[in-house]
């Protein structure tokens, strides 16, 4: 039973459940794909293909496995015998059969799909895709994708492979998005310039769309993903355009007369690195400067970004402004105000906290205090700042922290709510967009190369699950000392597997060079926590994850702050920011499950004070691409390392979902223009977005409505960058 149409909403905007097939049940498991309208499901675009269509015969299957290739192999072969069914034991069901074509015949076994034998018989042509063996001098095929072959009825050659979880299968995916692309296909109007397509020789959007899903061959495929690859670059750097961020301004109304900070550094309980003070002076030398600022300040975490950060809004305050201070979750904004609190409340300047929680009456009051008459000058908060009702006047300078977790329209959605002042974005990871961006000198870059005093560096090891008694003594041994430790899990339940290769999809090869699916068990988060607790009953373990009420996280969050917990389970929630220099250790359990910056940052969770600390990724994988990933953050701890790193490890062909497993929300934006090094593209791409934003600022005119659509099409998914 299928909803009905919201009316007055665009097909694209529709949510899923308007198409048949789609109950409660299927809504949900593709809301944690990130899927909910229609739009969604039309781009969602496949992480790998398979090559179904290059079929060979059983002697040229034969002559390459004795060559050593491995395949994955396509053949065409009609059955020779009806498959038999034996239960070796129990859960486990072998069905084989003989096939054969021209040159030769093969033995076929199909793993725990009996239902196989329903299917297949004996006279009847199928094609066979997957990992082909040469075993006692025949083919061997293991589990191959099976289907029916009819020459009147050809089957697709290039078949997509979606980023599945959650029960969906691949076919259904498939078929589902045919349907979407079939009820919004003329709504997929064209968002691009159209001299671009031609100058670029790009396909249109609606071809792209359809070819994306379901190429007619390799080539096809490619034209598509260029013009997707494309499309992410012009809008990626149309909104930066748009956001008057990189359209550097001749000025703004903040220009720095008093560039003394000494009363501030005076204030601080520290002396401030070389490196803080260099990326202090940059930054003032930018707020003084003819043009507003557009800076990044990157430094790897733990570097102390956001004492620069406070120098520059105190230099906008001392100047007669205010200054906004943004960060992606209410535990690192609350943290924020209350250290910035601290440091400003000796200067006299007031601070003021904003967040999805603050209280209406509060609310109000902070609202007050930052209009003209009012006495706030900084106001630190969440994405809740974006809100059309706060208005903040004599806005000088924004600041975003850990930027990376923020999708690029929220930025713009600040930037635009902040026009013409100084912006500043703080991040330990920069992500290969800004890398993009500083090589194209649309943004400036102040790099923190150096750790604050003190600072020993964090030792990282990999281990697997034959280390579990030690890690426990080392969690031990780190709390008898009276640190802490922080463990961290990928999923919350049990039920979260991430990868479910059922039956029909064993022979899951991609054709490009896509991350193969973790089978290992998966540590659920709560499972840990109880495991932990049991085998450390001397120590206090908590317990926190993204699914908790805010108000819960924030209490157990507080109380390890406090000490008051030896041990902290999470899921990714502490990802951010959070500082308790105290913590000494951090685990990660399956750590190939998690994305090489989101490790990076992890890892700066410990290391804060000046005890030795330690970053331990356990993990059993088999997966060369997650080892690479593993020792990537073993090998190096600078921020832009790691960046280049991802890049490079995720190449071009790994579409969107870095771990095959963990999908971050929002943030799928923009990878595959992460993934482009084509200088070319990017100049081109950059160059009809500028051209774009200087004869449409305000994306108004009918041919860029497509356009505007596009780019406010990102902002709802505000609220699902933090998980
Ligand atoms: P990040 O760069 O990861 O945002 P923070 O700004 O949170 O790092 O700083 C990490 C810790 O280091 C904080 O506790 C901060 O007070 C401290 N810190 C920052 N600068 C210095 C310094 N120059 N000397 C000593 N401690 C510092
Ligand atoms: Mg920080």
């Amino acid at each position: 039973m299928a909803l009905t149409p919201i009316s007055g909403l665009p097909k694209l905007e529709q949510p899923v459940g308007v198409l048949k097939g789609v109950g409660p049940a299927k809504e949900t498991a593709l809301a944690k794909l990130g899927v909910e309208r229609i739009g969604d499901l039309v781009r969602l675009w496949p992480r790998a293909y398979q090559n179904r269509g290059d079929t060979k015969t059983l002697l040229e299957v034969a002559d390459r496995l004795r060559n050593g290739e491995t395949g994955p192999f396509s053949t065409v072969l009609t059955m020779s015998s009806e498959p038999q069914t034996r239960y070796i034991r129990r859960g486990m069901v072998i069905t084989k059969a003989r096939a054969f074509d021209e040159t030769g015949s093969a033995e076929i076994t199909w793993f725990n799909q009996p239902y196989i034998a329903q299917r297949v018989h004996t006279g009847e042509t199928y094609r066979f895709f997957g990992r082909f063996a040469w075993e006692y001098g025949r083919v061997q095929i293991n589990s191959p994708i099976t289907e029916a072959w009819r020459e009147d009825l050809p089957l697709p050659a290039i078949v997509p492979v979606y980023p599945v979880t959650q029960g969906l299968k691949q076919r259904f995916l498939a078929d589902l998005i045919a349907e979407a692309i079939r009820y919004a296909g003329d709504e997929l109007t064209e968002s691009l310039p159209t001299d671009a397509l031609e100058e670029m020789r790009l396909p249109s959007y609606g071809f792209t769309v359809r070819a994306i899903h379901r190429p007619a061959s390799v080539s096809e495929m490619e034209t598509a993903r260029q013009r997707l690859v494309f499309e992410e670059l012009y809008f990626m750097f149309l909104s930066m355009a748009l956001s008057g961020a990189a359209s550097r301004q001749a000025s703004g109304p903040l220009k720095l007369t008093d560039t003394d900070l000494s009363d501030f550094n005076a204030a601080l309980p520290f002396t401030l690195t070389g490196a803080q003070a260099r990326s202090i002076r940059e930054i003032v030398a930018d707020m003084a400067g003819e043009r507003l600022m557009n800076r990044i300040l990157t430094g790897d975490v733990g570097s102390g970004k956001t004492v620069v950060a406070a120098a520059a809004m105190y230099a906008a305050v001392k100047n007669g402004f205010r200054a906004v201070l943004m960060a992606p979750t209410e535990i690192l904004a609350a943290q924020h105000a209350e250290d910035l609190t601290k440091l400003f409340g000796a200067l006299g300047v007031k601070c003021a906290l904003l967040t999805g929680s603050t209280k209406k009456k509060d609310r109000t009051a902070i609202l007050d205090g930052l209009r003209d008459e009012g006495d706030i000058r900084i106001v630190v908060g969440t994405h809740a700042l974006l809100t059309v009702d706060v208005l903040i006047d004599r806005l000088g300078l924004a600041v975003i922290d850990e930027q990376h977790r923020f999708g690029v329209h929220q930025r713009a959605a600040l930037f635009e709510k902040a026009k013409n002042v100084h912006s500043l974005v703080m991040s330990a990871t920069p992500i290969p967009r800004t890398l993009t961006l500083a090589a194209y000198g649309m943004i400036d870059v102040s790099k923190i190369d150096e750790l604050p005093a003190g600072r020993q560096k964090i030792d990282t090891f990999i281990v697997n699950e034959s280390y579990r008694e030690r890690l426990n003594n080392f969690i031990r041994r780190q709390a008898a000392e009276g640190h802490q430790v922080y463990v961290v899990c990928p999923a919350v339940e049990e039920s979260e597997k991430a990868s479910d290769t059922d039956a029909d999809e064993m022979a899951d090869l991609p054709l490009v060079d896509a991350m193969p699916e973790e089978n290992a068990p998966m540590k659920s988060a709560v499972q840990h926590a109880d495991e932990l607790a049991a085998a450390l009953p001397e120590l206090n373990v908590g317990f926190v994850h993204g699914k908790l009420k805010s108000s819960e996280k924030d209490r157990v969050m507080t109380e390890f702050a406090a000490g008051h917990l030896d041990v902290l389970v999470s899921t990714t929630v502490i990802e951010v920011g959070v500082n308790v220099p105290n913590a000494t250790l951090m685990i990660v359990e399956n750590a190939e499950r998690f994305g090489l910056s989101q490790l990076h940052q992890l890892r700066g969770r410990v290391g804060r004070g000046t005890a030795k600390s330690y970053f331990i990724l356990v993990s059993d994988t088999k997966n060369p691409d997650a080892q690479d990933r593993l020792r990537a953050v073993k090998s190096t701890t600078d921020g832009f390392e790691i960046a280049e790193y991802d890049l490079e490890l995720r190449g071009p062909g790994d579409f969107f979902n870095e771990t095959g497993a963990i999908r971050q929300h929002g943030q799928m934006n923009f990878r595959l223009a992460a993934a482009c090094r084509d200088p070319h593209v990017i100049e081109r791409a950059s160059y009809y977005a500028r051209r774009t934003a200087e004869e449409d600022p305000g994306m108004t005119s009918p041919a860029n409505a497509p356009a505007a659509r596009r780019l406010a099409s990102f902002t709802w998914r505000t609220e699902k960058t933090q998980n």
